[in-house]
């Protein structure tokens, strides 16, 4: 039976972070929404278990909205504790945390290694050097490189998350970060094309002008080819845009980027249309077989892909197949 993963999240959002990101409106982040305290995380932990069927799942605690490592250690350990006992009794299985590059040590290492932390991911927004820099980050390149370094050198599982679209990015700029992710020796990643937020740096050079938000198409056509990189690379993308549940579908706040709600279905429709397009198939009603968690992929955003090839096929089906790997597909009567 296949084990299902689960992760229970607990939000814990930065409290007078000293940086400035272009992209992040901080006001927003501090202000609305507070952090629970150490007390409260064993009843949010046991909520969470009473939903989930233990013996069949690999379930882990996910620490995420900031940078973890960057609160006061005392904190991080108080919260680290209280998920100790549910690694010790098996019904949690590692903690999951995220935090930026210039947040990591081997001292913090140590304490993370000490409470069983199994991931961390760092923000690395951009490998390039002048657009990490015009970002407003406050970190370098160099200062991923040695993070990521002692991350796989300390056994944990090492995440990289990166943004598509921040000023002076370019296509290039991107598939060379996505590159050197993989070069870094990430096992996942998140994909975030750029949106500009009211209120934030990078708000501000749009309305003036210094700024183009990148457009929907792009944003697609970049997250295509990045993606097929991680996935030749082994990388697994563990999110691409923003969930349409978390952030922005009724928020004015959002002033200008490549937002949709159905972003990933888009973005993997086009890399199937890519796949699609290379049947020839004498048979007119054609039957195409895939991976059963591609089927609406193949199928297409509001069937884009199936109305494409209807164009020279009387029919078109997709049906699953079990057997095939994620991205292969016959066509055939099964
Ligand atoms: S995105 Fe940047 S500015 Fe915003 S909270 Fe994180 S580190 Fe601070």
């Amino acid at each position: 039976m296949k084990v299902r993963h689960y992760n229970i999240p607990i939000f814990i959002p930065e409290l007078a972070c000293p940086h400035q990101c272009v992209f992040c409106n901080q006001e927003k982040i501090s202000g609305t929404e507070e952090a629970p305290k150490p007390e409260e995380i064993s009843e949010i932990i046991d909520t969470w278990l009473s939903t989930i069927d233990t013996g069949n799942s690999h379930v882990e605690v996910a620490f995420f909205g900031g940078s973890f490592t960057g609160i006061p250690i005392i904190l991080q350990e108080e919260y680290l504790q209280k998920v100790h006992p549910y690694i010790e009794s098996g019904k949690v299985r590692g903690i999951r945390l995220s935090t930026r590059p210039d947040y990591i040590n081997q001292d913090i290492l140590d304490l993370l290694k000490k409470y069983r932390v199994t991931s961390i991911e760092l923000g690395a927004q951009s490998l390039d050097k002048f657009v990490l820099k015009m970002a407003g980050r406050g970190h370098s390149v160099e200062d991923v490189e040695i993070a990521s370094k002692l991350i796989n050198e300390n056994g944990f599982e090492l995440g990289l998350q990166m943004m598509l679209g921040l000023p002076f990015d370019t296509k290039e700029n991107s598939i060379y970060t996505a590159k050197k992710i993989i070069e870094l020796g990430a096992k996942t990643t998140r994909i975030y094309p750029t949106l500009v937020i009211d209120g934030t740096a990078l708000g501000k050079q749009y309305k003036e002008g210094t700024y183009q938000a990148l457009s929907l198409e792009n944003a697609i056509d970049w997250t295509k080819e990045i993606i097929m990189l991680f996935e030749d690379a082994n990388v697994k993308v563990l999110r691409t845009g923003l969930h349409p549940s978390e952030e922005f579908e009724d928020d004015k706040s959002l002033i200008a980027g490549p937002y949709h709600p159905s972003f990933k279905e888009m973005v993997m429709t086009e890399v199937w249309i890519d796949k699609l397009s290379s049947i020839e198939s004498e048979e007119k009603n054609l039957k195409i077989f895939v991976n059963p968690s591609q089927i609406n992929f193949a199928v297409g955003y509001k069937a884009k892909n199936k109305t494409e090839l209807l164009k020279n096929y009387n029919s078109v089906k997709v049906f699953g197949d079990e057997k095939l790997d994620k991205f292969d597909f016959y066509v055939g009567d099964n």
